[in-house]
C-alpha cells in the first residue's frame, strides 16, 4: 500500500515513537494518546482490518500486545489497561491499516472506553443469536 501511513511508519520509512520491534510487528507510541503509554500494535504486513488479517498474524499481534502490555504494567505502574481494536469508520477506524491500541489506564484518567448498556429484551436477544447462527 503505497498511501499508506502505518505501513511506512511500520517498515521504518517515517520515525516513530517505537517501543517493540520483531520481523512481524512495530509498537509505537500513539501521537493522541489517550493515556501515558498510550501504543499501537502495528503488523509490517498490509492488512486493512479484522477481516482481512489472517488469524496466525492477529494471533502474533495479541502475543506482541501482552508482552508490551506486561512491561508497561512494570514500568508505567499503571492500574488497568483496555486493548482496543477498531474495524470500519462506523466503529471509529480513522486509519484503514490493522492495529491493535494498547490503553493503559490510571485511577480517574477521565477517560472514557466503556459503552453504554442497553435492555434488549429476552426475545430481542433469543433473534439475534438466531440471526448469528443462521437459525
Ligand atoms: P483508530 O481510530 O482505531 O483508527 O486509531 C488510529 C490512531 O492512530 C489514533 O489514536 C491516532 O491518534 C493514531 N495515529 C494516527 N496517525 C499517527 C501517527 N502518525 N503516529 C502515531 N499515531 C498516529
Ligand atoms: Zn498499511
Amino acid at each position: 500500500m503505497d498511501n499508506c501511513i502505518f505501513c511506512k511508519i511500520a517498515k521504518g520509512e517515517i520515525p516513530s515513537n517505537t517501543i517493540y520491534e520483531d520481523d512481524s510487528f512495530r509498537v509505537i507510541l500513539d501521537n493522541g494518546p489517550a493515556t501515558k503509554g498510550h501504543a499501537l500494535v502495528l503488523p509490517k504486513e498490509h492488512y486493512a482490518d479484522l477481516f482481512e488479517i489472517p488469524e496466525d498474524v492477529v494471533a502474533g499481534a495479541v502475543k506482541v500486545a501482552k508482552k508490551v502490555a506486561s512491561n508497561m504494567k512494570e514500568k508505567l505502574s499503571c492500574d488497568g489497561l483496555n486493548l482496543v481494536q477498531n474495524n470500519g469508520e462506523a466503529a471509529g477506524q480513522t486509519v484503514m491499516h490493522f492495529h491493535l491500541h494498547i490503553i493503559p489506564r490510571y485511577e480517574n484518567d477521565g477517560q472514557h472506553i466503556l459503552w453504554k448498556p442497553t435492555s434488549p429484551s429476552a426475545e430481542e436477544l433469543t433473534a439475534v443469536k438466531d440471526t448469528i447462527l443462521g437459525a
